[in-house]
Order: C-alpha cells, then sequence, then structure tokens
C-alpha cells in the first residue's frame, strides 16, 4: 500500500525506550542553524514581492507587491553578518552544529559554504528554496528536492542525509525524500522528543522531531529580551535533565542568522550555551550523529513506531 501520512495520538506513550545516549548522557541537544537568507520569496526569484519573516519588520507595514528594500536588507545582514557570528560562537567552543539549509541560499554565498565545508558542521536540506511545499504539485516537488540534493553537493560538497521543509510538508514530501534516496531522516514533525521509524513503501525511515518552542523564532513574537529567551530555552534544558536521570530525550534548538544572529540577542545564546557545557552528562551533537546513533542503537525493526501488521 503506498505511502500515507497518519496521524498518532499514541507515539511512545508511558514507556520510551532508553535512547542510550554515548557516555550514558541524561540529554542529547541539536543547535540547528537555518540557512534561509537568499531563498526566501523575492522580486529575483519571481514571487513578486519581498518576504518579510522573521525580521525586525511588522508584516502590516511592509509593501504588498513590489521591492521591499528595508526587509530585503534586513535578510542579507543574516548571511553578511549573522552567520560569522552564529559560527563563532560555535567554534570558539569547540561545539557542533547542525545547519538547516535552504539550497539556492548557500550558492548565493560561497564564501559560507566554503567555511561550512571546513567547519565539519552537517547540513539537513531546508528544500531547494523557501517555499510552501505543500503547495508544489508532485512533479514539481520531486524535482525540488533532486536540485537541492545536487545543489548541496556542489556548494557544501556533500549530499544532504536529512530533510526539513520551511513551513510544514506536503502529503507526499516524505514519500519523495525516501523515493530521492540517500536521506537517513527527516525533520518534519513536531509531536516527539525522541526519533522514530515509519515505513515509508516498504522501507524504514526515521523521524527526528524538531521544535518551534526552543527557537530563536519567539523573538518575532511575544519575546523582547536575550535574558527571557535564555531563561526560556534553559528552563526546558533543565527539565529535560532531571527527568534524564530515568528517561533520557533529545531537545532541538533552532536558531535564525538574521535573528539570534543580533548582538542583543546572540548574547542569549552564548549565556545558554556556557551554562550547558557545564554539565558533563549532556552530549552536544550534529544531528547526523543523533539520528546515525539511532539507527545503529534501535534499528528499524520492520516496522514502524504504531504500525500494525
Ligand atoms: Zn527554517
Amino acid at each position: 500500500m503506498p505511502y500515507q501520512v497518519r496521524r498518532d495520538f499514541v507515539g511512545y506513550g508511558a514507556t520510551p525506550p532508553d535512547p542510550r545516549w554515548p557516555n550514558g548522557a541524561r540529554l542529547a541537544v541539536n543547535f540547528v542553524m537555518n540557512y534561509e537568507e537568499g531563498s526566501e520569496p523575492s522580486m529575483q526569484d519571481g514571487e513578486g514581492h519581498t518576504e518579510t519573516g522573521l525580521t525586525e519588520a511588522h508584516g502590516l507595514n511592509q509593501v504588498k507587491s513590489g521591492r521591499d528594500l528595508a526587509a530585503e536588507g534586513m535578510f542579507e545582514y543574516g548571511s553578511r553578518v549573522g552567520f560569522w557570528r552564529l559560527m563563532r560562537l560555535f567554534q570558539e567552543r569547540n561545539l557542533p552544529l547542525t545547519v538547516f539549509g535552504c539550497a539556492l541560499a548557500l550558492e548565493r554565498n560561497p564564501e559560507a559554504a566554503a567555511a561550512l565545508r571546513a567547519s565539519g558542521f552537517d547540513v539537513c536540506s531546508h528544500g531547494w528554496r523557501w517555499i510552501k511545499h505543500f503547495e508544489l504539485s508532485e512533479e514539481e516537488e520531486r524535482e525540488h528536492i533532486s536540485r537541492a540534493v545536487a545543489s548541496f553537493q556542489r556548494t557544501v560538497g556533500a549530499r544532504p542525509e536529512g530533510w526539513y521543509c520551511r513551513y510544514g510538508p506536503s502529503v507526499n514530501t516524505r514519500r519523495l525524500v525516501v523515493e530521492e534516496g540517500g536521506f537517513l531522516y527527516d525533520s518534519d514533525y513536531y509531536g516527539d522528543e525522541l526519533p522514530f521509524w515509519v515505513t515509508v513503501d516498504g522501507r524504514g525511515h526515521l523521524v527526528v522531531p524538531y521544535s518551534l518552542t526552543n527557537n530563536d523564532g519567539k523573538y518575532a513574537g511575544w519575546m523582547g529580551t536575550s535574558e527571557q529567551w535564555f531563561s526560556f530555552i534553559r528552563d526546558a534544558f533543565d527539565m529535560l535533565l532531571a527527568e534524564g536521570a530515568r528517561t533520557p530525550r533529545m531537545m532541538s534548538v533552532g536558531l535564525h542568522m538574521r535573528l539570534i544572529g543580533h548582538p542583543a540577542r546572540a548574547v542569549g545564546l552564548a549565556r545558554l550555551l556556557d551554562h550547558m557545557m557545564a554539565r558533563d552528562d549532556v552530549w552536544i551533537c550534529r544531528r547526523i550523529d543523533l539520528a546515525r546513533h539511532w539507527a545503529a542503537t534501535h534499528p528499524y525493526p520492520g516496522r514502524g513506531l504504531n504500525e500494525s501488521g
């Protein structure tokens, strides 16, 4: 039977598996830097307007069609300045980082792509462009996925092994990602704190859930200062760490270069990294290492979580 996304309100329930993180860690933490600037809806790529998402600009004040030069500059801040600041914060601490990369965006900043290639950070495909996958036809979506894979091979020198859509996926995305081949996991799911397997067209495929809660996107809504963001994410970390004595989990923290890359916000990220590094029972890891660990210690059992038969 062809793969269909089905809803599962049960998941692991009261007895989640022990992830057996390396060195007995109580918690696995993965930081994600979204690299989107240069792939967003824009005049140069044909959308007829400038995107303002997750910038200082309030959508209501923006032009409805045509170029919005203020918003364009706010996007460019991310790739010109924020990128390098976030790279520094992780590299000077020898911490790993995962990039959710929009392929076209990296094509437009070869210097950043070269820095990523040299860094050892893993790149998970955030699509060919920042677009709504659920508005694409199946054929268009198939083409976007294969264009993204080819593009990353050119820019960062390796194909992505993970997939995560900007906005929500379509009902076809997971099947098309598996069909493309070479993807170990996708992160198009928000409903759990541990990876799990699904069966897609007879094959095991790993889902590594992501979080818009532990995310700097909060700055574009109600959150104001770096102290608020720091304490919000630190509280999640501290609670998961305490629970991890019995039920270890994973934690994703999402970052955007044009948002938390500004100094007034980046200082809260630096504080968070130092808070986490003070613990020796935490595995701060790349997303691909987390996925590979799961595949090695909890291999696909022949059927996915809560799939019968
Ligand atoms: Zn994103």
